[in-house]
């Protein structure tokens, strides 16, 4: 099929259903991440597409483009002609004359570049989905797409669970035009925005940081905070904070294997502290003053001094579970882990006041309300259709 440009250039542009934010425009830095990616686009410069498998994609941590997970997309496509609703592969976010190409068809292909005018066997055209206004493609019976970041989708089988999902795709892509309307404050966050905008010091049970201004001792270290192409020159109130990914932080994977990395054990000294009265104290120092270094390395301090075991619950309840899945992660892997060096470690990363934001946590914990909400219409959707 022909692809027309007229009739297409009212179609909303491209976000993310499940973030909100925006799917940016390819940039040929993104595929940086990865050797084999330069390469493979390198050798297929001239083909039309370079193709990976979507779960590379999904498995690859943007470290040197922390924003890089925001350029690539998904789509949940609707198709009124066969009624089938179904996943596509994976596409970046490039437009031709204000409008996305076709995706690739199989939800197992990632493109990673090249750009695709035409629909084929293996690529489909779809409408974005107007959340807000009257869909006139979906009243004309054209083919809706719901796009989604590759890694904001895996947050949908953390928070809702594929095995739910994927059967019933229809009834989620419901939940998502039901929930969108009634939630539209939190459609299109920035996707970059300066340091303290955006609540973004607002770090939940790990507190508020004020007064804040970004000061790096290299370009380098700026750079690996800050979107921005150009960091020299800059003033320091003029650096964006980018945002890493919500799916998984490399800072706290590697906090990861530290807490799990077994350890020489030493000669324990039996303490003659009763657990509850060591838990008391350490507690003390917790709640006496706001997170800083100094509240950290006194409990470490007391901790080794005292050689004192705190129960594991206190230290993953510390580390505010919900969002930071990553302590169920470490449960579920059965591994002996050291709670204490997993949570003084993650408030160690807090203290510097942009990394909340920067890491993608702060993204996530956004994500995470919102997927409540949709799972939430999902459940009755579902509920409503098995009992019709
Ligand atoms: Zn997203």
């Amino acid at each position: 099929m022909r692809r027309y440009i007229i009739g297409k250039q009212e179609d909303p542009y491209l976000h993310c259903t499940i973030c909100g934010a925006e799917v940016l425009l390819r940039e040929p830095e993104v595929i940086n991440e990865r050797a084999d990616w330069v390469a493979l686009c390198r050798k297929r410069a001239r083909a039309r597409s370079a193709i990976v498998p979507s779960a590379e994609v999904e498995a690859t941590d943007f470290k040197k483009h922390v924003f890089g997970w925001m350029h690539l997309y998904r789509a949940i496509l609707d198709e009124p002609a066969t009624s089938r609703v179904y996943l596509s592969g994976i596409d970046h976010g490039s437009l031709i004359d204000w409008y996305p190409g076709p995706v690739p068809t199989d939800p197992d292909r990632a493109r990673l570049s090249g750009f695709v005018r035409n629909e084929s066997r293996w690529n489909v055209d779809f409408h974005m989905v107007n959340l807000f206004e009257p869909d006139r493609n979906r009243e004309a019976g054209r083919r809706i797409g719901f796009p989604a970041h590759p890694h904001c989708w895996l947050l949908v089988d953390r928070v809702i669970g594929f095995a739910k999902v994927l059967p019933n795709l229809r009834a989620y892509t419901q939940a998502v035009m039901a929930f969108w309307p009634a939630n539209e404050g939190d459609w299109g966050p920035p996707t970059q925005h300066l340091p303290g905008t955006d609540s973004c010091f607002e770090q939940g049970v790990f507190g508020r940081r004020e007064d804040v201004t970004p000061h790096f001792n290299t370009e380098d270290e700026a750079e690996n905070y800050f979107y921005r192409l150009d960091t020299k020159g800059m003033r320091d109130e003029e650096l964006w904070h980018a945002l890493g990914s919500p799916l998984r932080t490399p800072d706290i994977q590697e906090l990861m294997q530290v807490a799990t990395r077994s350890r020489p054990r030493t000669e324990k000294v039996v303490s003659q502290l009763p657990v509850e009265l060591a838990l008391m104290i350490v507690d003390l120092i917790y709640r006496g003053r706001p997170l800083c270094q100094e509240r950290i390395d006194d409990t470490r301090s007391i901790l080794e001094a005292f050689q004192w075991t705190l129960p594991d619950s206190y230290w993953k309840k510390r580390c505010e579970p919900e969002l930071v899945y990553e302590v169920g992660d470490l449960e579920a892997s059965g591994k002996p882990v050291d709670w204490a060096v997993f949570c003084l470690g993650l408030e160690e990363l807090m203290v510097d006041p942009h990394w909340f934001c920067v890491s993608g946590l702060r993204f996530r914990q956004r994500i995470l309300r919102v997927l409540k909400g949709i799972k939430e219409r999902f459940e009755e959707i579902v509920a409503r259709n098995e009992s019709g």
